[in-house]
């Protein structure tokens, strides 16, 4: 059963890649690599991912986002002093990194507006290439943390990039305090009763929009047991039958979801926190028509959220979740 259910891989990561990361600390495989007529370099500037054609505030694009990969040539023409290189891995006898500008800088900015637009991944990547938008989501998020982790937290010298941005080290010897990249893992849930599922919607989000009950796993809790628990604070339900689903990196700034379908034991909305401001159980007939008439939307069909509602959604009946999406 629980078998069934796993998608292969979701949106925002790739089974193409390969990481390579016993080599990350070879230095001189790394170097020849980077200097290679097969490197390419993902730019990072404060955050943002360089593209060749981005999405105007208004404007719909004509052909999809594609990303600015620059030779080695061409960054070592904008070096600056806060560049750091990362390496990715390898797709296809291409060999990808990351050069993340770790600080603001008018010069570093004006070179890379020169060769595209800086812009939120977030806001853009449902338009692009799924394997393109897994390695700017991957720069992004080894930036972030690097950005994050400048000094030591044991000591508050400053940290030293290693086995290819793999690593921080502080610097001061009689620390060598190593820190290494960092994943929040966060449940998300799609519970479900007889034909009804439950959703609910926080203030700030577009008019309509419902989705899975999320939230991020606390330190000495398993993923089941914070399953029951957020679901539980946020709605009052309780669960079981807990089934692993799938998982999606979420690099803004830097979650793992991972998916589950759950069953409730009772009905009786009564939230124990703040957190939503609506809570409610849809059944198919209800979601058909709040899609039909745009009172009712769903979070992009690339997120684990959509396949979670779209998985229980096409269990039943003829109509297919997706063929409702405009
Ligand atoms: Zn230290």
């Amino acid at each position: 059963m629980a078998a069934k259910i796993q998608s292969p891989v979701n949106f925002l990561s790739t089974s193409e890649l390969n990481r390579y990361a016993e080599l990350r600390s070879d230095e001189k495989w790394i170097e020849k690599k980077m200097k290679s007529p097969s490197a390419l370099f993902i730019p990072v500037y404060n955050n943002k991912n360089l593209f060749k054609n981005s999405l105007q505030p208004k404007h719909e694009p004509e052909i999809n986002p594609n990303p600015v990969l620059l030779p080695y040539s061409e960054i070592n023409k904008i070096k600056n002093e806060s560049q750091l290189i990362y390496f990715l891995g390898e797709i296809g006898d291409k060999y990808y990194f990351a050069v993340n500008y770790n600080s603001e800088n008018e010069e570093v900015e004006q070179s890379l507006l020169k060769l595209g637009s800086l812009d939120d991944l977030r806001r853009i990547m449902s338009l692009m290439n799924p394997v393109n938008a897994s390695l700017l989501a991957y720069a992004r998020a080894l930036s972030h943390w690097h950005s994050q982790n400048k000094y030591c937290s044991l000591c508050g010298t400053k940290t030293k990039s290693a086995a290819s941005g793999h690593k921080l080290v502080c610097d001061n010897k009689a620390c060598s305090f190593e820190t290494f990249p960092r994943t929040d893992p966060a449940i998300i849930v799609l519970i479900s009763k007889g034909n009804k599922c439950l959703l609910a919607r926080q203030k700030h989000w577009p008019r309509g929009q419902y989705s899975n009950i999320a939230g991020f796993v606390e330190p000495g809790e398993s993923l089941e047991l914070a399953v029951k628990r957020e679901v539980f604070e946020e709605t009052g339900v309780l669960v079981n039958n807990i089934l692993y689903h799938s998982s999606q990196p979420w690099p803004f700034p830097g979650s793992l979801m991972i998916g589950f379908h759950a069953s409730a034991e009772n009905f009786n909305i009564s939230p124990h926190d703040n957190e939503l401001e609506d809570v409610r159980w849809f059944t198919r007939q209800m979601i058909i028509k709040g899609l039909s008439d745009k009172t009712l939307r769903f979070p992009f069909p690339i997120s684990v959220s959509f396949k979670l509602i779209e998985h229980w959604f096409n269990k039943s009946g003829k109509v297919k979740l997706r063929s409702l999406i405009k």
